[in-house]
Order: structure tokens, then sequence, then C-alpha cells
């Protein structure tokens, strides 16, 4: 069987590299620069360069390219740590879902300024009491009489990345007290400069503030930012997590940190020789599983599956790169960050616990 990509995917990936360093400077780059490293200048020259929005119909401005090779120049850059944070969301994710459940108005006004590099996205899911049972959550919109057709939202959300410098957020909130859980809750795309929107960043154990409370004090949005179905996103949810598991984003988040080690190092010690020749089985098999996904031959809900198998290779990673830096893990500060850093990976997103229940109970079918 080859597992070779197509020659003209290798030469996509150069181009992206090249692009990379022609734009940036050496400090532009970091590991888990997806998440935590914004850029506005960048996002605005990825546009400008046409890709974003790369596999979205040409007929709403996007570049009806093949998902393979949005995977091939992102990979390299997420690979490279260039910083990607300002529009991953929207276009991992919100873009996909407003073309999947968005009315056509809604793709026509949102999707251009994520296509240009304009906008920043947060992900207003999470909440102080609801993170794994979404169900579960407390936010509440509640409809004002017509014919004003607004929504009034009250409530906090917690964890969401990149809140503090976004200009939308896509949030879920209960739209009716007196339907099942699942049949309750709906989308909106908020306006972040809204009146009452109050953002508090939160200091992870590395120090840094990517992610935020934010808290919704009677905060008035308009009707038509409703997306999809009142009541179904329960649904929209489950769909929109399978474009934020399955994505190659959580394989490489610190293939950047990974690569320097190995540069550093000559792997003397057949223990670390033997750790290493399983990472690096890892990530081939990681990249087949990604690969899957991308041309869409998944199953479904496998994302989970390739969710977990990734991102517990990158915990591997962050503890390998601890164990050859050993105590120099202290003075390098970018091994002692990914350490205490790693946890991360196999929360956000879905825990592997709540990914181990959803391969038992929807792929193997298994009892509850
Ligand atoms: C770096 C990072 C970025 C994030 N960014 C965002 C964001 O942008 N937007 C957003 O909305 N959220 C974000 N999150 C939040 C993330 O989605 C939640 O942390 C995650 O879903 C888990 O929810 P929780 O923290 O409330 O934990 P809980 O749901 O309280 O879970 C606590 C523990 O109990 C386990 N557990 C819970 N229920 C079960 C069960 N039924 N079976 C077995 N075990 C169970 C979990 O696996 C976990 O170990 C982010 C999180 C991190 C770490």
């Amino acid at each position: 069987m080859n597992f070779e990509l197509d020659p003209h995917l290798d030469q996509l990936a150069g181009q992206a590299r090249s692009f990379a360093l022609e734009v940036l400077d050496d400090a532009d780059f970091a590991t888990d620069s997806w998440l935590i490293h914004p850029s506005r200048e960048f996002s605005r020259a990825l546009g400008e360069r046409g890709w974003l929005g790369l596999t979205w119909p040409t007929e709403f401005g996007g570049g009806g390219r093949p998902p393979i090779e949005r995977l091939v120049i992102f990979e390299t850059l997420i690979s490279m740590g260039a910083p990607l944070a300002t529009s991953w969301f929207a276009d991992r994710q919100i873009g996909p879902t407003l073309l999947q459940f968005g009315s056509d108005a809604q793709a026509r006004r949102w999707l251009p300024q994520i296509i240009n590099g304009e906008s920043a996205w947060c992900i207003g899911m999470s909440e102080p009491d609801a993170g794994s049972d979404v169900a579960s959550i407390r936010t509440t919109a509640r409809q004002t009489s017509s014919p004003s057709d607004e929504w009034v939202i009250n409530g906090s959300k917690i964890w969401t990345s990149g809140a503090a410098s976004a200009d939308w957020c896509y949030l879920i909130a209960r739209t009716e007290s007196d339907a099942a859980r699942h049949r309750s809750l709906s989308e909106f795309v908020v306006d972040m400069a809204t009146p009452g929107i109050t953002v508090a960043p939160i200091v992870d154990m590395t120090g840094n503030s990517h992610f935020c409370e934010v808290t919704f004090d009677d905060v008035v949005v308009p009707g038509e930012n409703l997306i999809g179905e009142r009541g179904n996103s329960f649904r929209q949810v489950m769909r929109q997590m399978e474009h934020e598991r399955g994505g190659i984003d959580r394989l490489v988040s610190n293939r950047r940190l990974y690569d320097a080690v190995m540069a550093r190092t000559t792997l003397t010690d057949p223990v670390l020789r033997q750790r290493a020749a399983r990472i690096e089985s890892g990530y081939r098999i990681g990249r087949n599983l990604v690969i899957r996904e991308t041309v869409g031959q998944a199953p479904a809900g496998f994302s989970a599956v390739t969710k977990t198998l990734c991102t517990e290779l990158e915990v591997e990673i962050a503890e390998f790169c601890g164990s050859v830096a050993q105590m120099g893990a202290l003075e390098w500060s970018d091994v002692a960050r990914a350490i205490c850093y790693a946890p991360a990976y196999t929360i956000m997103g879905g825990t592997t616990s709540i990914l181990r229940n959803i391969i038992a109970e929807r792929i193997l079918g298994l009892p509850r």
C-alpha cells in the first residue's frame, strides 16, 4: 500500500513553508500556535494568499479546492508554529457550520470576512457547571415579544479560547424552558462588542491567558443571528464537533517542539530511541486517520477515535521531550511549558473519557 501523497501536495506543503518564512520573523513561531498564538496580520496574509475558506464553495467566495490541500497547507503551518489562532476556529469549524446550518444570507454576511482573514471568532460552549455535558448548560436566550424578534442572553461561558480578541462568538444557549434537554438549545452569532458582555482572561499554569470567562448580562442579539433550527443546537453541535475533533491540529500541535528536541539530541539511550520510534509510528498512523477524516472516508463518529489517538500522542510527545531534556527542561522554557500544558490536549474539544464513551457506545455499539 502506498501512503505517499501526490507530488503536487508535497509542492503545496513547500509553498506553505516558504510563505510562512517569507512573511514571519523567527519570534512569530511558537508551539501550540493555532490555539494560543494570534496574529491579525498573519490572518490577513493567509486571506490574501487565498488559504482561508480554501475548500468552501466558490459561490460564497471560497476556493473550491479539495480538502486534502487544506490539510497539507495547515499541517505545515501548524507544525512550524505559525500564528494561526486568529483565523483557526473560523476556518476550521465556524465557516463549515454556517455553510451547513446557516441561511444563504448568513453565509454571505459572515463568510467573506473569514475568507479575507478580517474576523476572529470564539466558541461559547462550555460553562462553569457544564463542560462535557453540553446539554446541561444554563445560559439562556429569551425572545423578546414580536415584532422586534430579538433575543436577550444571560449567563456565563468559560474556557472560551480567544474571547479577549474575538469579533464574534458562536454561542450556544438554552432557548426552550419546557422542552427535553437535548431539544432546548439554540445557536447564535453574537457580536462581541455588544453591551453587556464582559471578558475576563484566565491565566493557565504556563502563564498564558488565551482562554477566558465570558459573562452575558442582558445581551441583545438580533433575530437574524439565530443559526439553523431553533431548539436543534444539540445535533448541530455534534456535527460541529466532527470538524473540531478529526483535524490535523489534533496531531501536530507540538510538532515544532518535537522537531527542536530531536535536532538537539543524538538519542543514544535505547529506551528513548524506542519511545521516539513509537512517536514516529504514531505520527504516521495519526496522519492516516486525519486524512481519512479529511477526505470523508471515516465512519460517522470516528473522529472520537482520531482525536483520542492523536492527542494522547501529543501528551506522550511532551513527556518524551521532558525525558530527553531531563534537568535541562527547567532551563529550556519550551519543554517546561510543554510539560505543564500537555494535559490540555486530551481535555479541550471533549475529554478522552468522554470520547471513549462515544467510541464504546456509538462506534462499537457496546451497552451503556
Ligand atoms: C486549552 C483549552 C481550550 C478550551 N477552549 C474552549 C473553547 O474555546 N470553547 C469552549 O466552549 N470550551 C473550551 N474548552 C473547554 C473544554 O471543552 C472542556 O474543558 C471539556 O469539554 C471538559 O469539560 P469540563 O472542563 O467542564 O470538565 P467536566 O465535564 O467537569 O469533566 C471533569 C472530568 O470528569 C470526566 N467525565 C465527565 N463526565 C463523564 C462521563 N459521562 N463519563 C466518564 N468521565 C466523565 C471528564 O472526562 C473529566 O476528566 C477548552 C478547554 C481547554 C483545556
